[in-house]
């Protein structure tokens, strides 16, 4: 190679070798020691390819098939493998030509290193992203989302600026866009959850099939969320197998900005059946346990009961009794007949009334959640203790807030605890001999919204020990106790999303219990 050639390929930056025919090495510009690390000067007439260990690149083609190509049309390009003088491995974009009379051929080498380690990283990524998405044993779907983004678009232009708006006007744009919403992919786990036998072309039409009508709105939930911008949506919701089994299931959307310009979009469905069925076999042994608990309450409470149902049972008698003598009087008195009728039809209401509450608290019938004012039902349990209490020569008191919110429960249920929890008081305080016993029923908005029933004695209190165990199973300090009266309150109150707390109150002494429940949303 004359000087001047060899300086001006010196002012490349792309490496350059010149070689012989059969290999040699005839020029090595700057930028070729720079990428290999060999001088130029230990490189002449050394085998070119052997010095530079160039070896094929996974999926491009052979050294041979390379030399077969540049033979066959006098030059050839492609990605190989090289080694630098260091030893460290490096990628090359190769470009070989052979000069025109044939006798030398010039190769030029590009770096690619950097890019092709992120491409195999990707490709590794990719990868693994396929295998998870197979293997996972959760339902996946890739969706093309391209045919709901033309629907919104064409919405958006007709003038519709509030989607969700839209969407209340226009209902059949959900199933619209379902049928747009193409199926790419699924997995395994989503054929044997959606699919009938084992076949997944059936799943690769749209998602329509999938959301039945009860559903639709949590569908559209998801187009609003990805509207907004969000990264990702997930909801409790009901789908469909093609053969039309309806599920409980767990719905998520990721909608990442890279892959929503795309137009696709993973989406995740776990199946909640079992999970469900578990928690309503939880819920029903709770109701068991609670109406066990009712009637056991009730059995303490028999004496009072019956007390008070006696109590109207008398005084009907007595009016009756009256009655008839007026009526058998040579001259009736009519008047006093009337006014004592009067008082025996509400002496009766009074008796069923106090039946009715009696076999509504033995009754086993399911918990029936509902909107509660708290105060009256406070009002109600208070009425049912009224008699307990005076037997014990106890005051009991209530302090109803009227802002308390409203509640979600079971009337019966949060009875029951109410009336648990005073005849726990009861108890405490007959343990403090020669004390007028005072119980306090307190209502009010808590101070993070929630409605707080406070249920306070001037007993003894809780010892500090045995606080944390105190809504354990079997924990009692009573001789005849159960230890299940706390734990129960503790599992109806958790029910309605509420939770219950024991401490020791500084007002009046004794044991403060302390619910919260969550305000019933207006
Ligand atoms: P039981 O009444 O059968 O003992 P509970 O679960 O209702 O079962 O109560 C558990 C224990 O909690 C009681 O044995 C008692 O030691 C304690 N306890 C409950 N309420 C009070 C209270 N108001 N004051 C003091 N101790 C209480």
């Amino acid at each position: 190679m004359s000087a001047s050639q060899g300086d001006i390929l010196d002012l490349l930056h792309v490496a350059v070798l010149q070689r012989t025919r059969d290999g040699k090495v005839a020029g090595w510009n700057k930028a070729a020691e720079a990428l290999f690390g060999w001088p130029a000067a230990d490189t002449l007439h050394k085998a070119a390819h052997e010095l530079i260990k160039l070896r094929p690149d996974s999926d491009n083609a052979s050294l041979d098939e390379a030399s077969a190509a540049l033979d066959d049309t006098g030059q050839w390009q492609g990605n190989l493998i090289a080694e630098t003088a260091g030893g460290e491995e490096i990628f090359v974009d190769a470009h070989w030509a052979l000069a025109p009379d044939g006798s030398a051929v010039v190769e030029t080498y590009r770096n690619i290193t950097e890019r092709r380690r992120t491409e195999m990283k990707l490709r590794l990524s990719e990868h693994r992203y396929h295998n998870l998405f197979q293997a996972m044993a959760a339902s996946f779907w890739e969706l093309d989302f391209s045919g709901v983004d033309d629907i919104l678009r064409r919405i958006y232009r007709a003038g519709n600026t509030d989607f969700r708006k839209y969407f209340r006007d226009h209902p059949e744009t959900a199933r619209e866009m379902m049928r747009a919403t193409r199926v790419v992919d699924v997995n395994g786990e989503t054929v044997k959850l959606f699919g009938r036998d084992g076949n997944k072309e059936e799943l690769l039409v749209n998602v329509d099939p999938f959301w039945p009508p009860q559903s639709e709105w949590d569908y559209l939930n998801g187009i609003l969320s990805a509207v907004e911008g969000k990264l990702n949506y997930s909801v409790e919701t009901k789908l469909r197998s093609i053969d039309g089994r309806i599920f409980d299931a767990h719905f998520t959307a990721c909608y990442p900005p890279d892959t929503m310009g795309k137009g696709t979009l993973l989406i995740g469905v776990l199946d909640l059946t079992a999970r469900n069925e578990a928690f309503a076999a939880r819920d029903r042994m709770r109701a068991d346990m609670a109406h066990a608990a009712r009637v056991s309450m009730l059995g303490e409470l028999a004496a009072s009961i019956a007390h008070e149902v006696n109590q109207p049972l008398a005084a009907i008698s007595t009016s009756a009794e009256a009655g008839l003598r007026w009526l058998n009087r040579p001259e009736p008195n009519v008047e006093e007949v009337r006014a004592l009728t009067g008082r025996i039809v509400a002496d009766a209401r009074r008796a069923a009334d106090i039946v009715a509450r009696t076999r509504a608290m033995a009754s086993g019938r399911p918990p029936a959640p509902e909107p509660l004012i708290l105060n009256d039902v406070i009002k109600e349990a208070a009425r049912f203790l009224q008699h307990e209490m005076t037997a014990h020569q106890t005051e009991l008191s209530c302090k109803l807030t009227p802002e308390t919110p409203q509640v979600k429960a079971d009337r019966t249920q949060l009875q029951q605890v109410i009336i648990n929890l005073a005849v726990n008081a009861l108890q405490a305080i007959g343990q403090v001999p020669g004390r007028r016993g005072a119980v306090r029923i307190v209502t009010r908005p808590s101070e993070t919204g929630e409605a707080e029933i406070r249920v306070e004695d001037n007993g003894p209190g809780i010892p500090a020990d045995h606080l944390d165990k105190l809504f354990d199973s079997f924990f009692t300090t009573k001789e005849r106790g159960m230890g299940m009266g706390l734990q129960v309150c503790r599992s109806i109150i958790e029910g309605c999303g509420g939770s219950i707390s024991a401490g020791n109150g500084a007002m009046i002494g004794g044991a403060v219990f302390t619910i919260r429940l969550p305000a019933l949303q207006a």
